[in-house]
């Protein structure tokens, strides 16, 4: 017998291990691992190249165009004042100190002016001592946020402009804000020696003048020759970042400069490193993700050959239990058949040592000996199919002569112990698919292990066995029932080798479980209310039921004593 035929081959089973040992041999392989480290370091380090470039780039253009504005918004803040200079020298130029309407002209023109102007804090004109002869803001006292205009830096812008008869502005003055003085030259020439005085206030002037876009996208200061921060006043030191860009303001000696700085690049810089980082750290994962998959598809391929041996191993060991069971089982089902050959053969040795030869006796034990020994013959067939588990051949059977035709085999059995069979079947007589040797010998097991409970219960009166079958919508049911002493452990029945008799193998109903779910059916046993004990089992009609060639008239219930 060949027990290789157990473990079927199973092509596409060894493709699917073909082709998992080809992705395995190409993650373990070294050089194809050492080529895909290489080729992460080169992307990384080409990408890493192409972002700095970039990332240069676009610093010096910011840089570029930082200047750009930095220069633009000085120039429109120029601008703006030497407008309001030509403007002021104007309106002195129409100014009668003597007449009223003309200086009431004078002080509507720069009030208007200081309104549309919060850098200008004063606008006045003095005469060659120094004192305001017209003006704005009125005041009786000179309010403490403008200095005096006697002050040392306001005397000495006046002093420059009336020495080079041009416009000079004061350095900064500190008093509540950084306060810049301007002194004008007046065109008239009845009032030459007369200075017209604009006082402004430097932190207004850039609030006023810096357009928004500018301050949203720079960082901007004003500070002195010591660079100490002039504006903004309020909110602390600014903070600029390493690029600042610096642009004199004012006139030459002032000390004043703009420094601006771009916000963004602060911000880009974070972001860049954070990236240069994070392409770092993701460099190192894959790489320690590579070495942690090496490492896994190695481990993995060490337990699958571990489980590949243990697999042939417990294989061996299933052969070897199915060589015990087929040789028990192979025991135990042919002991019935060879019993009766043996019994045939000794009636037949008996008959022929009369003197008085009954041939027709003889040739019947003969006939049955070579009954019995082809019916040996068929079981030892269908237990080697069973134990191979090759392809058992099915064919259409009779239920009706399935179930008589075991009775037959108890038959004997039966009328020695005065048991009564009663056969009862609710079902139309159709055909099954199945093993006919093999459901016979389950039904025949079944009916022995009913008479052998009956017998050893011993009572006086006769007993029955009955033998029905049943149809539900999926199933058809074949039930044995009898009236012995009952199952003592039903959850050790079906398994093998559990027997409670001095002689039993253990074997029957382990072998009928298995037949019955070859048949795709299933096995149960229980004990009845009124003693005894009932064992069923079910075929599922599905896949079994066969049309009945012949007419499928329901077969009565018969009864056989
Ligand atoms: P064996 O007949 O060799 O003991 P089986 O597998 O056929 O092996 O039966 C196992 C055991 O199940 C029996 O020993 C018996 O204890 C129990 N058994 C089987 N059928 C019946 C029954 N109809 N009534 C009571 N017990 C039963």
């Amino acid at each position: 017998m060949n027990f290789n035929n157990l473990v079927p081959a199973n092509s596409s089973r060894y493709s699917g291990i073909t082709m998992r040992f080809t992705r395995h041999h190409f993650f373990t392989n070294r050089w194809t691992l050492l080529g895909m480290m290489l080729f992460l370091t080169v992307g990384l380090f080409a990408s890493s190249t192409l972002g700095w470039l970039w990332y240069a780039e676009k610093r010096a253009t910011a840089a570029r165009q930082s200047s750009l504005d930095l220069l633009w918004m000085e120039q429109i803040i120029t601008n703006k004042l030497e407008t309001q200079q030509v403007m002021l020298q104007n309106w002195a130029l129409d100014l009668d100190p003597a007449s009223k309407p003309s200086r009431q002209e004078f002080l509507r023109r720069i009030d208007e002016l200081i309104k549309e102007n919060h850098a200008i804090l004063a606008v006045e004109i003095i005469d060659e001592q120094q004192q305001r002869l017209i003006g704005l803001p009125d005041y009786d006292q000179r309010p403490a946020h403008l200095p005096p205009l006697n002050d040392p830096l306001v005397s000495e812008a006046i002093q420059q402009s009336r020495r080079l008869n041009s416009s000079a502005y004061s350095q900064v003055i500190e008093q509540f804000a950084p306060l810049w003085v301007l002194a004008l030259p007046n065109s008239n020439e009845q009032h030459r020696l007369h200075r017209i005085v604009v006082t402004y206030n430097l932190d207004k002037l850039l609030t006023q003048e810096v357009p928004w876009w500018f301050v949203q996208r720079y960082d901007l200061s004003l500070v002195d020759e010591h660079d100490k921060q002039l504006s903004p006043s309020e909110g602390g030191i600014v903070a600029h970042n390493k690029e600042i860009n610096r642009l004199d303001f004012g006139p030459s000696g002032s000390g004043l400069t703009f420094k601006t700085s771009v916000r963004t690049v602060q911000n880009f810089d974070n972001l860049l490193i954070g990236l240069a980082i994070a392409v770092l750290l993701f460099g190192i994962l894959i790489i320690w993700l590579l070495r942690l998959l090496r490492r896994w598809i190695k481990e993995r391929k060490a337990a699958q050959q571990a489980l590949r041996e243990r697999d042939e191993l417990l294989q061996h060991t299933a052969r070897l239990s199915s060589l015990a069971e087929f040789a028990s089982g192979m025991a135990h089902e042919l002991n019935q058949p060879l019993a009766a050959i043996a019994n045939y053969a000794a009636a037949a040795e008996c008959l022929l040592e009369t003197d008085k030869i009954q041939s027709p006796k003889v040739r019947q034990a003969i006939e049955k000996m070579g009954e019995e020994s082809r019916r040996a013959g068929k079981i030892m067939h269908s237990m080697r199919n069973f134990i191979q588990k090759s392809a058992t051949p099915h064919e259409p059977y009779s239920i009706s002569q399935l179930v008589h035709e075991s009775i037959e085999l108890i038959e004997a059995q039966a009328r020695r112990q005065h048991v009564r069979i009663q056969v009862d079947l609710r079902t139309e007589d159709i055909k099954i698919d199945c093993d006919a040797v093999m459901l016979k010998q389950v039904l025949f097991n079944l009916m022995r292990n009913a008479l052998d409970a009956m017998d050893a219960k011993q009572t006086d009166h006769a007993q029955q066995l009955e033998i029905r079958t049943e149809q539900t919508e999926d199933y058809l049911v074949f039930s044995v029932t009898d009236q012995g002493q009952g199952v003592q452990d039903i959850d050790k029945l079906f398994q093998a080798f559990y027997t409670t008799k001095s002689e039993g193998m253990g074997l029957g109903l382990a072998i009928c479980r298995t037949v019955i779910e070859n048949h795709g059916g299933k096995i149960w046993a229980e004990n009845n209310p009124s003693g005894g004990a009932s064992f069923h089992f079910r075929l599922p009609l599905k896949t079994q039921q066969m049309p009945q060639t012949q007419s499928a008239q329901p077969v009565p219930s018969i009864q056989r004593s």
